[in-house]
């Protein structure tokens, strides 16, 4: 019998923890705070502030020239966006299938996102859906990578080409993640990343914004310091820190407590990448089996980055029996949080940005229509779709139970269905 419905659950693991932070973390972190330099405007002694180690750290690994830490995903895709210097009115593609990020960094940047629909495969930015939605006030777009799938770069980048885009590469759920030999957010103009806590690389918030640039890195860095920029030799016991005074900025910056973590768990990313890749592989086949595929990759893909399990549910092998219930079913069955993806941006219960008296200027351009777009396969697509987070994904070990968990609710869809209506789990 179903655990949902009374029976035993198919698995009893002690799942790992998310986040986490190693000896060397809570080391760097104890420092910090012994120290009286806990944010970048502390005093320095000559050496880097860690949010500045952690920056170039973090664009070294990734392969990009230049890297700014932030406070957050969301000022970090603002802060992306506004370094693009795009002109008042313009308009920026954003995928249908993501968080809500993308579209509001957006109206933070004053400009004004238009949905566009995603790709089947992988719920990502498809170039065809967007062209349909290209005006001449359209500059730039953003490409974001969800929950382990990658945007198709090469024709993103084609696309955006063809019709004179900018690219932003969101990369909030893909540290690390490989394509074609290079590492996510190296592709567009700027990229920008979040460490908020379910991140892969997390310190309960927290963000960067990368870019190979020069220029565009000096005026990221004004942006986000209050208009100041890095000193390389502060005088002793100065800020590291002087006034730029040629961008005005406001205060978007990481805390060093935040950069100890993020410097501690860089190390261990790529370890994690590879356990994760194990579980997903045992997972990943036994769903196929089961007919419930798992999120498709495009062409090219070296190294994935999982920051949320996806795979399919589709309406024929339901019986009736609601995707909620079916993640609740799950989630009894495996002990952790299963649920359904967010619906799309033009329906979410989050994007209502007419409630933001600071908005209502940027709708005079028709702000608020471009989140109205209908995106039919975004909409298909997150009815369908199950998720959990990648904590679990660091236990190979017990990577089949999660298969087992899906396949008795799956082979049990009856008992489901003569049960009527339950309640979904709350998402982690
Ligand atoms: C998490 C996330 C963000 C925002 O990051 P915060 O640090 O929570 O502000 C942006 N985009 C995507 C795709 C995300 O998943």
């Amino acid at each position: 019998m179903l655990a949902i419905l009374g029976g035993v659950p198919a698995c009893h693991v002690d799942w790992p923890p998310w986040p986490r932070l190693s000896d060397e973390g809570q080391r760097r972190v104890n420092a910090v705070l012994r120290s009286d330099r806990w944010s970048v405007s502390g005093r320095s002694r000559g050496e880097k502030s860690l949010e500045r180690q952690f920056a170039e750290a973090f664009a070294a690994y990734c392969g990009s020239r230049h890297g700014v830490a932030t406070d957050h995903g969301s000022s970090s895709l603002a802060l992306a966006i506004e370094s693009l210097g795009l002109p008042a009115g313009a308009e920026i593609l954003v995928p249908a299938m993501t968080w809500v990020a993308p579209a509001t960094a957006v109206y933070e940047a004053n400009l004004v996102p238009v949905v566009v629909d995603v790709t089947a495969s992988t719920g990502c930015f498809d170039p065809a859906a967007a062209a349909v939605r290209l005006t001449d006030r359209t500059k730039a777009l953003i490409a974001v990578h969800h929950y382990r799938s990658l945007c198709d770069m090469p024709a993103v980048l084609d696309f955006a080409r063809g019709a004179g885009l900018a690219v932003i590469e969101d990369c909030a759920q893909a540290h690390g993640a490989m394509l074609n030999g290079r590492r996510v957010g190296t592709f567009g103009d700027v990229a920008a990343f979040s460490m908020q806590q379910g991140k892969v690389l997390a310190a309960g918030e927290g963000g960067a914004v990368l870019t190979d640039d020069a220029g565009r890195y000096d005026r990221l860095v004004q942006l986000r310091t209050d208009g100041r920029r890095y000193v390389e030799n502060p005088g002793f016991d100065s800020m590291e820190v002087v006034d730029g005074r040629s961008v005005m900025g406001t205060n978007r910056c990481m805390t060093e407590m935040q950069a100890a973590i993020l410097l501690s768990q860089l190390p261990l990313l790529d370890e994690q990448h590879a356990i994760r890749a194990k579980s997903c592989a045992i997972i990943g086949r036994r769903l196929e089996d089961l007919g419930l595929p798992p999120f498709g990759q495009p062409a090219g893909v070296e190294q994935e980055s999982v920051y949320k399990y996806a795979f399919r549910w589709p309406v024929e092998r339901r019986r009736g029996v609601g995707i909620e219930a079916i993640a609740a079913a799950i989630s009894a069955e495996v002990g952790f949080a299963v649920y359904r993806a967010d619906p799309p941006l033009n329906e979410h219960p989050l994007m209502r940005p007419w409630t933001r008296l600071r908005y209502r200027a940027i709708d005079s351009v028709g702000a608020f229509e471009g989140i109205q777009f209908d995106t039919p396969v975004a909409r298909e697509l997150a009815e369908q779709t199950l998720l959990f987070h990648h904590a679990p994904l660091l236990a190979p070990e017990h990577a089949a139970r999660i298969a087992d968990a899906i396949e008795k609710v799956a082979t049990s869809i009856d008992e489901l269905a003569a049960h009527g209506t339950i309640e979904a789990p709350d998402p982690d």
